[in-house]
């Protein structure tokens, strides 16, 4: 972190608690199934677990393995240019776990989880980019719980329309995508494979193909970004009809990732989240501590009322 930026009050964690949240995490705990929600200690385990005001309960659990053949500046993810082969068994395995989250131990049915993230490194070094094998998760999982609602936040496949074609069709409700920053700070953050014009044409295709299926992308803020870059980018994503923004705090996982420019205060976030949505999102979630998953069971259901 820039020793001249000091860490505001405003981004002190709050410890997870919730009688739901308790219920996952007990549940978790007897499957073999990770979730990014725990594995990143993300701050928002407690509200997305217990499903916040509306009771729809979040989780993110990532597949194509725990290791990304690119570096971004701003991620802790483990990488590698060689990582292992994914496991043939992953997307039923996955989805046998999500499917058994709605059962307790005394067989009394209730829904613990309503809504899943699933998201994945990048895998370069696959021919699809693993957009198969997500498939197939997304497939197995709406097979066993017809009930639970999907999102995929993926990777932009290098920009191979088809293997977005292959994910965006295989049963999935949400299709998140982030462009993470704005247009010119890409370069600065994230890994030379990724850029801004892939990253929305991307989005721009999925939305044709899957005809009007709800898109979603999210930005980082702090990273020295202007008003008027962040302007730029809400008028590019709405250009291609991308219907959900999340924007957070950038925070920099280990000193050797990038550096935070600037704390955006709680105000700013809210000034965000009015402006992008009378620039025509049909919903903006904006705060310090937003991930691109954050409360998005939530996120989903407001989005489709409005
Ligand atoms: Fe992290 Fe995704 Fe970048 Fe890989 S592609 S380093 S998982 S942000
Ligand atoms: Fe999990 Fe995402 Fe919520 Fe964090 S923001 S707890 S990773 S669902």
């Amino acid at each position: 972190r820039d020793p001249n930026v000091k860490k505001p009050e405003w981004l002190r964690q709050r410890a997870p608690q919730g009688e739901r949240f308790e219920e996952v995490k007990e549940s978790l705990s007897r499957l073999n199934l990770n979730t990014v929600c725990q594995e990143a200690q993300c701050p928002n385990i407690g509200e997305c677990w217990n499903g916040g005001g509306d009771g729809i309960a979040t989780a993110t659990i990532m597949v194509l393995g725990d290791t990304c053949t690119r570096g971004c500046r701003f991620c802790a993810v483990k990488t590698s240019r060689t990582p292992p082969p994914p496991d043939p068994m992953e997307p039923l395995n996955t989805a046998l776990a999500i499917a058994s989250w709605g059962v307790s131990q005394n067989t009394i049915s209730f829904n613990i989880v309503d809504y899943i993230v699933i998201t994945s490194v990048d895998r370069d070094d696959i021919p699809d980019g693993g957009s198969g094998h997500f498939a197939q998760t997304v497939r197995a999982t709406k097979e066993l719980k017809p009930e639970i609602m999907v999102e995929c936040l993926t990777s932009d496949f290098r920009g191979d329309l088809k293997a977005v074609d292959t994910l965006v069709h295989s049963g999935l409700d949400v299709f998140a995508h982030n462009v993470e920053t704005v247009k010119r700070l890409q370069r600065i953050v994230r890994d030379p494979r990724a850029g801004y014009e892939q990253s929305l044409s991307v989005l721009k295709h999925a939305k044709i193909s899957a005809k009007g299926m709800i898109m979603k992308t999210s930005i980082m803020l702090g990273l020295g970004e202007t008003d008027d870059e962040v302007k730029e980018a809400m008028a590019d994503l709405r250009a291609i009809e991308v219907d959900i923004l999340t924007l957070g705090q950038y925070l920099q996982p280990t000193p050797l990732h990038l550096t935070v420019k600037e704390y955006v205060t709680p105000e700013k976030f809210a000034y965000w989240k009015e402006y992008g949505e009378s620039v025509g999102f049909r919903y903006v979630a904006s705060g310090p501590l937003v991930r691109s998953s954050y409360r998005a069971g939530e996120l989903f259901v407001k989005t489709m009322v409005k």
